[in-house]
């Protein structure tokens, strides 16, 4: 595997790909790092739809809002590298801010129609512009012909979708399903900063969610479903932010149960705020 730091370096790697493997595919696989095993099935997915694999791993400073949770954010660059050794990823691109902000505080700006107003977009102001602004310079620079993203991230995958359309940026995105742990706990980066009895109570997130499909194969009325999910919830020990039922296209909450819909939560577990959703029919 090839460690990249520099913008010019990944695209003289990329041009010479290009160049000798003209009919081959380019994946892509853009991280935060802390890599676990949610994270290595994204990449498993790209090998086995691309002949080389671009990973990169950059905490990106514009899609946080609040700096404590940037600062806290988990870096663990030697383990991730051990990581990616035992995967096919081609190529790490590790860059700087300065490399993918060469001018501080430059405006960005996308009109996501609305996909941005909803539940990340209420509790995290700017974030999916920062999530949009990381993602279009990498896939201008990189240019992959697929690029791999978790449902984990439900909202930021219908954003990203949403992002390529409007910069008619030629890449197919690829969405992989949720990886979790024996316990059922979505696996993320910030685990890492639970306690282990924390860990145990953030099990209540699924079992919420689990709840939610069950009723719905019940053939519950949606309002009994979501009172029962906040009642399951209640029972724990965790700080509730949101629990929404939405279209999985428009992300808009629906008050019936219907086709195409996900129950979305977040959560603070102590002060590590985690995210969970599930398909619900
Ligand atoms: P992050 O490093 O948290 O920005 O995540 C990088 C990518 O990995 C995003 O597309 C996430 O949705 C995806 N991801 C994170 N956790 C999981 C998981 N448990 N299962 C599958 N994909 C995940």
């Amino acid at each position: 595997m090839k460690i990249v730091t520099e913008v010019k370096e990944l695209k003289n790697l990329i041009n010479a790909f290009r160049l000798n493997n003209p009919k081959d595919n380019i994946g892509f696989i853009p991280t935060m790092g802390a890599l676990h095993q949610g994270h290595v099935s994204l990449i498993d997915a790209a090998s086995d739809l691309c002949n080389f694999v671009i990973t990169s791993i950059f905490v990106n400073p514009t899609q946080f809002n609040d700096k404590k949770d940037l600062e806290r954010y988990p870096r663990t660059i030697e383990a991730d590298m051990e990581v990616l050794a035992n995967t096919a990823c081609d190529v790490l691109f590790l860059p700087t801010v300065a490399e993918m902000y060469p001018i501080k505080d430059a405006v960005y700006s996308i009109d996501l129609n609305g996909l941005d107003q909803v539940m990340e977009g209420k509790f995290r102001q700017g974030h999916f512009d920062g999530v949009c602004n990381i993602v279009e310079s990498f896939f201008r620079i990189i240019a992959p012909d697929k690029a791999f993203f978790g449902i984990k991230d439900f909202q930021q995958v219908a954003i990203i979708k949403h992002m390529t359309k409007v910069r008619a940026l030629k890449v197919d995105v690829v969405t992989c399903p949720i990886l979790r742990d024996a316990s059922g706990l979505a696996m993320s980066s910030r685990n890492a900063l639970l306690s282990p009895q924390e860990k145990e109570s953030a099990r209540i997130l699924n079992w919420v969610l689990k709840l939610g499909k069950l009723l719905v194969q019940e053939g519950k009325p949606l309002s009994e479903i979501k009172e029962n999910m906040l009642a399951l919830f209640a029972q724990g020990s965790l700080d509730l932010e949101y629990l929404e039922i939405v279209d999985n296209d428009t992300l808009q909450a629906v008050n019936s149960v219907q086709p195409n819909i996900s129950a979305c939560i977040v959560a603070y577990c102590g002060n590590v705020r985690l995210i969970d959703n599930i398909q619900l029919n």
